[in-house]
C-alpha cells in the first residue's frame, strides 16, 4: 500500500514544489485544496448562507474559505487515492479534528521557512497553466521564459501572488494554520525539515523522511 503522507508548511515553503517530486517517487496522489479551490472559484456556495457565494471571493482576498466547502473536497479525493501527499490542508484546528476522523496518516512533515523568505518566494512564482509545474523566476527559472519545461504550456502568475495578498495569507497562516503546526509537533509526528536550503537539498531530506517512518 502507498503511504499516507501529510506536508505542512506557510505559503511559499515548497509544499507544491515537493509534492511534484513525491508523486513521481512514491506514485501517490497529489491532493490539494488550493488547486481544487482554483478550479472551483466560480463555484455557487450560495445555499451555504456564508459571507460570500463563491470560493474566489475568500481567496482573492487571502482568506480561508469555509470548513464545509473544504472538508467535502478532502473528503472525497482521500476516499479516492491508494496514497496521497495532502498539500494545504489542514489550515485550522477544526480541518485537522476533521481529518482525523477521515483518514491515518503515515508520515507528518513541515518545510519550515523563515517569513522574510516567504514574501520573495510567493512573489516570483509562476506556475503552468497546462501542467501545474512550478518555477521561480529567480531561484527556480525555466528554460525558456514563460514556458513549461515540463510540457511547454504557458506560465501565469496567481491572481493572489500579489505582495499585498501573500502578506495577507502569512498572517492568516500564522493566526490560523502555525497552532495545526504545534499540535502534530505536541503528539510527536511531526518530521521538521529545513525548507530554506535549494529544492534539490530539500528533496534529499523529504525522500530520506519518508522511507524512514512510511
Ligand atoms: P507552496 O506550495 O508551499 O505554496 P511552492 O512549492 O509553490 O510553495 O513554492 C513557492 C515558490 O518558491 C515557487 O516559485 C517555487 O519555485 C519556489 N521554491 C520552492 N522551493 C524552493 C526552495 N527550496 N528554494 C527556493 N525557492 C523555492
Ligand atoms: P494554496 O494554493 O494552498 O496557497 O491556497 C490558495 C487559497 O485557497 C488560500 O489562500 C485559501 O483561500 C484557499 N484554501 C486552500 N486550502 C484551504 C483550506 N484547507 N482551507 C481553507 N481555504 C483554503
Amino acid at each position: 500500500m502507498n503511504p499516507n503522507i501529510l506536508i505542512l508548511g506557510a505559503p511559499g515553503a515548497g509544499k507544491g514544489t515537493q509534492s511534484e517530486k513525491i508523486v513521481d517517487e512514491f506514485g501517490v496522489e497529489h491532493v490539494t485544496t488550493g488547486d481544487a479551490l482554483r478550479a472551483n472559484k466560480q463555484m455557487d456556495i450560495s445555499h451555504l448562507d456564508l459571507e460570500y457565494d463563491t470560493p474566489g471571493e475568500y481567496m482573492d482576498q487571502g482568506e480561508l474559505v469555509p470548513d464545509e466547502v473544504v472538508n467535502e473536497i478532502v473528503d472525497k479525493a482521500l476516499s479516492e487515492a491508494d496514497g496521497y501527499v495532502l498539500d494545504g490542508y489542514p489550515r485550522n484546528l477544526d480541518q485537522a479534528e476533521h481529518l482525523s476522523n477521515i483518514t491515518d496518516l503515515d508520515v507528518v512533515l513541515y518545510l519550515d521557512v523563515d517569513e522574510d523568505v516567504l514574501v520573495s518566494r510567493l512573489t516570483g512564482r509562476r506556475v503552468c497553466e497546462e501542467c501545474g509545474a512550478t518555477y521561480h523566476v529567480d531561484f527556480n527559472p525555466p528554460e525558456e521564459e514563460g514556458v513549461c519545461d515540463e510540457c511547454g504550456g504557458d506560465l501565469y502568475q496567481r491572481e493572489d501572488d500579489s505582495e499585498e495578498t501573500a502578506r495577507e495569507r502569512i498572517r492568516v497562516y500564522d493566526e490560523n494554520t502555525q497552532p495545526v503546526v504545534e499540535f502534530y509537533d505536541e503528539s510527536g509526528e511531526l518530521a521538521r525539515i529545513d525548507g530554506e536550503q535549494t529544492p534539490d537539498e530539500v528533496w534529499t531530506d523529504v525522500k530520506a523522511t519518508i522511507e524512514d517512518r512510511a
